[in-house]
């Protein structure tokens, strides 16, 4: 039998209107919710006015709780659930993407999972990278998850639909543990952990080429589906991608979670294919190596060396260079055309040899645990030794925090420390976006969205509570 999924038209951000589609899309593939019914958007990043078009939309999610209210039987819970990216506290991206309004209307709770408490679940897949993985308990707890991810291109995987949302479920400390080649890999093994009863993606308005700093691309559609495989071949073709190209796509297919062939699908609804791939022929995304990103008009350049793992030596696509471009974008965001008004800086990852040829002016980024170089600058030498194995042989227990304001001192005090050299060594695997943007705006000599007046106290204090929170959430069970 044929898996089905369903792509109807939506033109606008309308709750009512997108609860209707939804309602009849549950209704089309049987589904009633019922228990503790769990929806999980996509708000890996929110700010009105420099993210705008990276997250579920709270339209779409108050649409999907009116549709699972008006169909579900015996519902004792109706709860929303993430985990936002680059260590911000969730409660904050929910509040900016207009969340909390629509939680209150509804009689709907958040649960930020960075205040949850995190359990094993065990893995028995041969592919897994893991015996185990972490997840927070209202995940393990809940009866009917519904997956709400949102429509877009990504820099690592190409695009993120709905089995690229799961990495949102994990917390920091577990998130960036084979966030690197082995990202694909990490994806399939959330999905083989997860199965959400019903899967509807806001591709109402897409993001093209970023995940955390999108262009919009007015698409008009809802995507539904109950397989995650299913959903995300018909996206892959809804924008002219090869479905065997999108890694993690393949892989769970190949793994038994899904197709990835679209004659074993049955595409549904009233938007044909062909017309919404005539309309989406101009689509964008940005799958480009970091030595070819950033033009002669950046003053940042890469240097890109070989990678440790066998199956991907060339390239690390999962890890630190993707960081780097979504960090410039962020700085880009924060402070148009900082990449003239940013001082030369030269990105190195990966194991490089022979000279840098840096500019006199130039500061040196090595950014990675993979990363190696032997060489001099200003005339003493400088030997940046791997610690990749060290990283990887990391188990989950040793897993770093990762918290946002140790992180912040982390970097700082790394930046103190480098001043008075123009390099600087940071070794972690995978280093995440908010470090490569201390680190870019250290060097650099620009401001820190970090530091952002526009941002900095409504996320400290939302850090406060979040830490709070999740102490109390630890002594209260
Ligand atoms: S250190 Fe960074 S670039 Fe190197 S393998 Fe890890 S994530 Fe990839």
């Amino acid at each position: 039998m044929k898996h089905k999924v369903i792509i109807r038209r939506c033109e606008r951000y309308d709750a009512g209107l997108i609860a209707g589609i939804i309602k009849e899309g549950m209704q089309e593939f049987g589904v009633r919710p019922r228990g503790r019914v769990l929806f999980k958007p996509n708000t890996v990043l929110a700010q009105p006015e420099v993210f705008p078009y990276a997250f579920t939309r709270a339209e779409f999610l108050e649409g999907a709780i009116m549709a699972a209210r008006e169909l579900g039987q015996d519902v004792s819970q109706m709860a929303v659930g993430e985990r936002c990216g680059i260590t911000i506290p969730t409660r904050f991206c929910f509040k900016n993407a207009g969340f909390l309004p629509v939680l209150k209307r509804q009689g709907a709770q958040a649960l930020y999972f960075d205040e949850a408490r995190q359990a094993p679940v065990a893995l028995s897949h041969p592919e897994r990278l893991r015996d185990e993985l972490y997840l927070p308990r209202p995940v393990m707890d809940c009866d009917f998850l519904i997956n709400l991810p949102k429509f877009k291109a990504h820099p690592w995987t190409r695009l993120t639909l709905s089995l690229k949302n799961f990495i949102g479920l994990q917390d920091d400390r577990f998130r960036l543990l084979d966030h690197n080649t082995f990202l694909e890999q990490k994806i399939v093994d959330l999905n083989h952990a997860v199965q959400a009863g019903f899967i509807a993606i806001d591709g109402i308005v897409a993001g093209q080429r970023m995940m955390l700093t999108p262009e919009p691309f007015d698409l008009g559609v809802i995507v539904m589906g109950v397989n995650p495989c299913a959903v995300d071949t018909v996206g892959c073709h809804m924008v002219g991608v090869e479905p065997r190209d999108l890694i993690h796509l393949k892989m769970a297919s190949q793994q038994g979670l899904g197709p990835m062939d679209l004659a074993e699908v049955e595409v549904g609804g009233d938007f044909p294919l062909d017309e919404l791939q005539a309309k989406t022929k101009d689509f964008q995304f940005c799958l480009e190596r970091v030595d070819d990103y950033f033009g002669a008009e950046s003053n940042l350049s890469c240097t890109v060396g070989g990678f440790p793992e066998k199956h991907s030596r060339d390239y690390c696509w999962g890890g630190c260079p993707g960081a780097l471009q979504e960090a410039m974008h962020i700085l880009r965001g924060y402070y148009p055309g900082v990449d003239q008004k940013m001082q030369k800086v030269r990105y190195v990852v990966g194991k490089v040899e022979g000279p840098l040829d840096l500019a006199p002016d130039e500061k040196v980024l090595f950014a990675g645990a993979c990363t190696s170089w032997q060489g001099e600058i200003d005339g003493e030498p400088v030997d940046i030794q791997s610690s990749y194995n060290e990283c990887r042989r990391r188990t989950s227990e040793e897993a770093k925090s990762n918290d946002m304001l140790l992180k912040n001192l982390e970097a700082t005090g790394k930046c103190l420390k480098s001043r008075s050299r123009r390099w600087l060594h940071a070794p972690a695997c995978t280093m995440s976006v908010a470090d490569h943007v201390h680190y870019l705006s250290f060097l650099g000599k620009v401001g820190n969205p970090n530091f952002d007046k526009r941002t900095l106290l409504p996320a400290n204090v939302a850090y406060w509570q979040m830490r709070g929170r999740r102490a109390w959430n630890r002594l209260a069970k």
